[in-house]
């Protein structure tokens, strides 16, 4: 399944020769659309990271496009901690959809409706209006599709664990951040009763939040300086019964990250009195208690709270499981792309950010594939140049392996992956393809899913947009550019992720940040380095200067504790 022919179609060769010049010529180009030229209609699922990446950077022009979801604005979901203790308003890390591609300019119709459906064989998908609105209404509408672009993002992941859903609380979206909000001051304003006892007091402002990733590492540093550095002030005879317990079911917190990074913050957290229990999973959450089962004695413990928030990692929506029956990926757990964003299956159905995985197995059989061509060359049929084309394409698009070969110091496979100037022939005589094959089966087994973090799923939006905008390009030149010889030619290099470091903000203006190269830095200047990324990664003017400002009132005035 090559990309040409997912963007390529029915299209004609003329009609791309108008588009070209009703580019260079707006009036043509309104007179063009409504005559003979059908645009071809994209239509994007969610307004997330992936999706609104993908709308930014795409020219519209060339497409009709409609955007599908319940939210009709974007959220900037890094700073959703600090909206819980209102360190930042929830509007200001929010921006209108309409504004931002009124700004693109871009001809897209926007629709506050969720996607139910996806009718992969009718190019169909069935939406219904939004049930959150005060409109009440559950219109139901199909809308058609040339390509689909699906960036629905995923949901909170429970484990199937009786009562979370209930009773927890759970920090996604915007709604929950600010129903955490609410819920906090609420604890403080019912433990302030008269008529509450003192063992029911301790029962409320005992803060659980269970998952030790990130977010509820963050979540948990927000909420201690929250307490002592505002509400201490304000109810200051429930200071001394407030708690805060982060429960993990592995044996640290924040494991994704270097070590250096995990020992300082659960040592700062013992030094904060956050108590942190690990090897500790929960089986159980009713009204006023959670159940826990540990994992050191087998013991089952039950734990009193006021509050509890549910932070453990991210599931598959319902309409993507469905979708994934459908298109014949029973087997897995998660919506499964190519490289180069497409659903395995379809021809015109594109997956981005957390509600898909690029499939690495398949990536790896791609390479197997490589390899029997490279046994032929050894018995002659295939040329040293191929050869050498096909190692440098694989070294292109699986950075690891090149490392990989590196540091099992076969070099004369990296000289020949860097197409070096040497006697290549002798190389490839020299070449033990069975050992190099058994090298790239070890990758195989390293090679893990990209993270499901925002920065993955906006490089996933822009690449897919940039392909789409050379969609054209690619119509006049139908054979594109030879990457692979014989079979297998692509358009479009395949996705490649660039990492650039990622943040934990610890509290107590300390953040901890793991940079490319595996360099750590942790303290006060890394919080001015997480304050100056964050201000600069936020999508518009507005709410950079919204969230600036929210942080100035907070030092000069506090956090606000009103219950609205
Ligand atoms: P989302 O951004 O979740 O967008 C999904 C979109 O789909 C939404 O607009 C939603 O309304 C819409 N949608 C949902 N259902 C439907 C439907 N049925 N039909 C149509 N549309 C639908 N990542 C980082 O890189 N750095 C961080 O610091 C960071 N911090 C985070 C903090 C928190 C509290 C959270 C929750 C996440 C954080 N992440 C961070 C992860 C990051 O937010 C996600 O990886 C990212 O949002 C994924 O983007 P997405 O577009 O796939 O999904």
């Amino acid at each position: 399944m090559d990309f040409h022919i997912c963007l390529s179609g029915p299209c004609s060769g003329g009609g791309l020769v108008a588009y070209s010049e009703v580019r260079s010529s707006p009036g043509v180009y309104a007179d063009a659309v409504q005559g003979d030229i059908k645009k071809k209609k994209v239509v994007v699922l969610g307004t997330g990271w992936a999706g609104t990446s993908f709308l930014k950077n795409l020219k519209g022009y060339q497409y009709d496009v409609q955007v599908v979801s319940p939210r009709n604005y974007f959220a900037f979901t890094p700073l959703l901690p600090s909206v819980t203790c209102g360190t930042v308003e929830a509007r200001s890390i929010v921006e209108p959809v309409r504004n931002i591609v009124r700004k693109k300019g871009l001809d897209v119709q926007f629709r506050e409706a969720e996607c139910f459906k996806i009718d992969a064989e009718n190019k169909k998908v069935y939406c219904r209006s939004s049930q959150d609105t005060n409109l009440g209404g559950k219109e139901e509408f199909t809308v058609d599709y040339d390509y689909l672009v699906v960036a629905m993002g995923a949901r909170a992941n429970t484990f199937n664990t009786p009562g979370v859903v209930e009773n927890a609380h759970f920090l996604k979206e915007i709604e929950d951040a600010q129903r955490i909000r609410r819920t906090v001051i609420d604890c403080f304003e019912r433990a302030s009763l008269p008529s509450v006892s003192e063992e029911e007091r301790k029962r409320i402002l005992h803060f659980v939040v269970v998952g030790g990733g990130p977010t509820g590492v963050e979540f948990s540093a927000e909420l201690h300086d929250f307490v002592h550095e505002d509400i201490a002030k304000l109810y200051p005879s429930l200071k001394d019964h407030v708690k805060i317990t982060l429960l993990e079911a592995g044996d640290h917190i924040l494991n994704m990250f270097d070590k250096r990074i995990t020992t300082f913050a659960e040592e700062k957290f013992q030094r904060d009195g956050i108590q942190l229990k690990v090897g500790s999973m929960v089986i159980k959450v009713t009204d006023k208690e959670i159940s826990t089962k540990e994992r050191s004695t087998g013991a089952t413990l039950s734990i009193p709270y006021g509050m509890v928030v549910w932070s453990t990692g991210i599931g598959t929506r319902p309409v993507i499981m469905d979708f994934m029956k459908q298109v014949g990926q029973t087997n897995r757990r998660v919506l499964a792309t190519d490289e180069w964003m497409r659903v395995e299956g379809c021809n015109s159905i594109y997956a981005l950010g957390d509600c898909a995985t690029i499939n690495q197995r398949k990536v790896m059989e791609d390479i197997a594939a490589i390899f029997n061509k490279a046994d032929k060359n050894q018995s002659g049929t295939l040329n040293v140049e191929d050869f050498r084309e096909v190692i440098k394409d694989i070294c292109e698009r699986y950075p690891q392996v090149e490392l990989y070969l590196k540091r099992k110091q076969l070099k004369n496979f990296v000289e020949l992956l860097k197409g070096s100037q040497g006697d290549v022939e002798k190389q490839l005589v020299e070449l033990d393809i069975e050992k190099f094959k058994m090298a790239l089966s070890e990758v195989d087994s390293q090679m893990k899913s990209l993270p499901a973090t925002a920065q993955v799923a906006a490089q996933q939006g822009e690449y897919l947009a940039n392909c789409f905008n050379r969609m054209e390009e690619c119509e006049m030149n139908p054979e594109g550019p030879l990457r692979f010889r014989g079979s297998g030619r692509h358009r479009f290099r395949p996705f490649r992720y660039k990492h650039f470091g990622q943040f934990a903000p610890l509290g107590g203006e300390q953040t901890a940040a793991q940079l490319p190269g595996d360099w750590v830095s942790i303290g006060k200047s890394t919080q001015w380095l997480w304050y100056s990324v964050y201000a600069s990664k936020l999508v518009t003017w507005r709410t950079r200067v919204l969230v600036v400002s929210d942080w100035g009132r907070r030092w000069i005035f506090g956090r606000d504790s009103s219950r609205i």
